[in-house]
């Protein structure tokens, strides 16, 4: 690649992250392909970068990066980004498409799987929905959630919360948020400033079936203190609870029924344990 690729100044580009899990069979699968490579789609219409490859194309190289790596277990980096040839705001289209895979074990720590994560509000505000595209998953916007994490990681936490430009809870660094109160799970909805994530939707599924009551609504800074029960969802950190939000532990300050209920079965989903959710699998 050229030091003179465009997306490596600006940041016009979006990305996926997507994960492959071995199987109890001993088969290999792809968590929820088809919503990524939708998505990756959306985000490039977003930002008026026209794919040269098909969602075919696209959906087919995911599956053979891992299987000419020989991985049967990874994470899949699909990127569109706009090659070299021409600098400056007004370089004209020029979409290149790459896709990487590697090993990525669990991204906030197996103990933070099984005991839970400790997290704090970030001084940096998530972007304003008129600012930032958040629908997309753009390369530049990360630099806010970059700052946030470190921000985050360096006064001694797990993860950052990023509130919206109203002050309320959008989502963290790289996730989204969940609260158990009374019974009732709520998450912010899509509307505020946050990236819908597939994993968020694979939870609010999982939650529905199990039928727990949930609710799409704003959530305040306080209703985290205050929560019986605080999880984050992402492909990356999967299921992770939280167990501590600005010092203030949260419930008993170790992961919570309900958190360990959606947990466990969306790591039995994810595995092709459960009949249900085998149509959200592709198998290598
Ligand atoms: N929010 C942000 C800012 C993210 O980067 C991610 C990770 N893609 C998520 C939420 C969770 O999205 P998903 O579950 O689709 O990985």
């Amino acid at each position: 690649m050229h030091i003179l690729t465009h997306t490596l100044h600006y940041g016009l580009g979006c990305f996926e992250g997507i994960r492959c899990y071995l199987c109890q069979d001993g088969g290999s699968a792809i968590f929820r392909l088809k919503e990524h490579v939708d998505r990756l789609f959306n985000s490039a219409h977003v930002i008026l970068l026209d794919l040269p490859f098909s969602r075919e194309e696209i959906t087919e190289v995911c599956q053979e990066i891992l299987r000419i790596n020989q991985l049967k277990e990874g994470y899949i980096r699909p990127l569109v980004f706009m090659g070299d040839g021409a600098m400056g705001l007004a370089a004209q289209n020029n979409t290149r498409v790459a896709v990487a895979a590697w090993t990525w074990g669990a991204y906030l720590g197996e103990e933070g799987l099984k005991k839970g994560i400790r997290a704090k509000i970030s001084s940096f505000t998530r972007h304003h929905v008129n600012a930032g595209m958040v629908k997309a998953k753009l390369c530049g916007q990360y630099v806010n959630s970059i700052m946030a994490k470190r921000e985050a990681m360096i006064a001694g936490y797990d993860e950052a919360i990023m509130l919206d430009a109203q002050g309320k809870v959008a989502e963290a660094s790289g996730e989204n948020i969940f609260i158990v109160k009374d019974n009732i799970i709520k998450t912010p909805p899509t509307s505020i400033s946050l990236l819908p994530g597939i994993t968020r939707d694979s939870a609010i599924t999982i939650a529905r079936n199990l039928d727990y009551q949930i609710s799409e609504e704003g959530i305040t800074r306080d209703e985290l203190y205050i929560a019986d029960e605080v999880f984050m969802t992402g492909t990356a950190a999967e299921i992770t609870p939280v167990r501590e939000v600005d010092d203030r532990k949260i419930g008993k300050g170790k992961p919570g029924p309900v958190t360990n209920t959606i947990q466990d079965t969306f790591f039995k989903a994810v595995k092709g344990q459960t009949e249900k959710y085998r149509h959200w699998l592709t198998y290598l």
